[in-house]
């Protein structure tokens, strides 16, 4: 019979001064736990997601908020029926996101406003506004609010060279942005008001949160919500499937996640299973080809087949 388990997901920051000590007790308070997942620990604060039983997910929550640096976090929770992990790990950061920028912004003192779900949804809808994601294009691919700006990067430490750059675009105007849990966009809001950006707002609790709302019912958001743990993606608006995704290979509607075989590529890509096995799983030809390919490793095609399929690729091509 499966258990009842739940995905945490969650962040605070706080000052924390002796951020490896305190990385090394909580890695080992949360495996004896028995909690799965992924915690950042930085000396501006905590960004973690976790899954465990709810007896688990339960008394960590406890012990946090029992916790001298780590009481009042909002956790957003999500029930699941079995870990969404494959370990447990807590690593120490120099940064909670990786921004480098070259003056840090604080959150607790230069931040966006924060919006509501219904709030977020009537701003969405406002004239004058410009809504940008600020997260990584394949978060973005599999997606997005309606009409949400995709910056033109591959990461989101690349984000404020690309506003610098696109500035004109955005004056004058209300810039709401938002990211998975909130995290992200603490920090970037607050950024963009450092650069003289006046009206900046950020969606309270992201995403998710948004997607858990019972009023808004994750109204205007197309698409999936992409999360960094073994589901990959959440649903978020509950009235209606718009489906963005396209596939890496045929631009078909799609949502389904693969790397790419290649080790050194790595690659997220939008993938019908038929066309995995069509081009070996690899975004490129170059990939396709190269001697590590886990797809040709993992099916332990011979020299012969893998020419075949790339004879097969080849003829669709030219036709
Ligand atoms: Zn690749």
């Amino acid at each position: 019979m499966s258990q009842d388990y739940r995905v945490l997901l969650y962040y605070k920051y706080v000052d924390i001064e002796n951020p490896e000590e305190v990385t090394q007790e909580h890695l080992e308070f949360c495996k004896e736990l028995g909690l799965k997942g992924r915690i950042l620990i930085a000396k501006e604060g905590i960004n973690g997601t976790v899954s465990g039983t709810i007896e688990q997910t339960d008394a960590y929550i406890e012990h946090m908020n029992a916790h001298p640096l780590f009481s009042d976090i909002i956790y957003k929770v999500d029930e699941v029926t079995e870990h969404a992990f494959p370990k447990m790990k807590v690593r120490y950061r120099p940064e909670l996101v990786t921004l480098r920028l070259e003056n840090d912004i604080d959150p607790r003192k230069t931040t966006g406003k924060h919006l509501k779900p219904k709030e977020w949804l009537e701003a969405l809808q406002s004239e004058d506004t410009v809504v940008i994601d600020a997260r990584n294009d394949y978060e973005y691919e599999l997606g997005h609010f309606r009409g949400a700006v995709k910056p033109d990067i591959n990461t989101f430490k690349e984000l404020p060279q690309w506003i610098k750059e696109n500035k004109k675009n955005f004056e004058g105007k209300k810039i709401l942005t938002y990211c998975t849990g909130g995290v992200r966009c603490e920090k970037f809001s607050g950024w963009l008001l450092e650069e003289g950006f006046e009206d900046v707002s950020q969606l309270d609790g992201g995403i998710v949160t948004y997607g858990k709302d019972p009023e808004v019912q994750g109204e205007l958001w197309d698409g999936q919500c992409y999360v960094f743990d073994e589901r990959i993606s959440v649903p978020i608006n509950q009235k209606e499937h718009v489906v963005v995704g396209k596939d890496h290979f045929s631009g078909e509607p799609c949502e389904r996640y693969v790397n790419c075989a290649n080790p050194e590529c790595n690659k997220k890509i939008l993938s019908s299973e038929e066309n995995e096995h069509k081009y070996l799983r690899s975004c490129s030809h170059e990939c396709r080809v190269d001697p590590r390919n886990r797809y040709i490793i993992e099916h332990g095609l011979t020299e012969e087949e893998v020419s075949k399929r790339m004879d097969a690729i080849k003829e669709e091509v030219t036709n």
